[in-house]
């Protein structure tokens, strides 16, 4: 896996004071997508056990509230591993911190379900310019849902985050 960005500090992209990882590839190509510069796998820097490391570092301050993972595709079959390693190594470390994911991918159709283990929160569906609402907290578009990741496994059905 690629990556492309990670910010030290994010107030943006989930609740409370974050770091996020934006990482590289993605293959929806939504329509005015936000962030085009991360559709090329090809692209950014390498993503290895040393940005697990300085992730996790970031995230070790008190302020610090979770991580969030974005993209780019978390989800994608070539990014999925690398998620997955980023995700269970920082709920390893920080039981107490929160995991938020967006992904072009529907909830329903996540293949690789371990990520289910560690994230707290998904952002699923992709960007649809027909339905963009600037009103909306964490997504472009109203067909994209905010879903509470451990409520809905344990419920087996998909529940909101609140
Ligand atoms: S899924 Fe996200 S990153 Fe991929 S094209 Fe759509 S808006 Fe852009």
């Amino acid at each position: 896996m690629h990556y492309n960005l990670i910010r030290k500090m994010d107030i943006a992209d989930g609740p409370g004071i974050r770091v996020s990882i934006f990482v590289q590839g993605c293959e929806f190509h939504c329509k005015n997508c936000f962030n085009k510069e991360t559709w090329n796998f090809d692209k950014g820097k390498e993503f290895t056990e040393d940005t697990i490391k300085r992730v996790l570092e970031l995230c070790e301050p008190k302020h610090i509230q979770g991580l969030s993972i974005l993209g780019g595709e978390p989800l994608h079959p070539r990014n999925i591993e690398g998620t997955i390693a980023l995700a269970k190594a920082f709920k390893e470390k920080f039981p107490k911190k929160d995991i938020w994911i967006w992904t072009g991918f529907l909830y329903e159709n996540i293949v690789n379900k371990e990520i289910l283990k560690y994230a707290d929160v998904i952002v699923d569906g992709q960007f649809k310019e027909e339905l963009h609402d600037f009103r909306l907290k964490w997504c472009g578009s109203s067909n994209q849902r905010v879903i509470d990741v451990q409520k809905s496994v344990k419920n087996n059905k998909i529940i909101l985050f609140d």
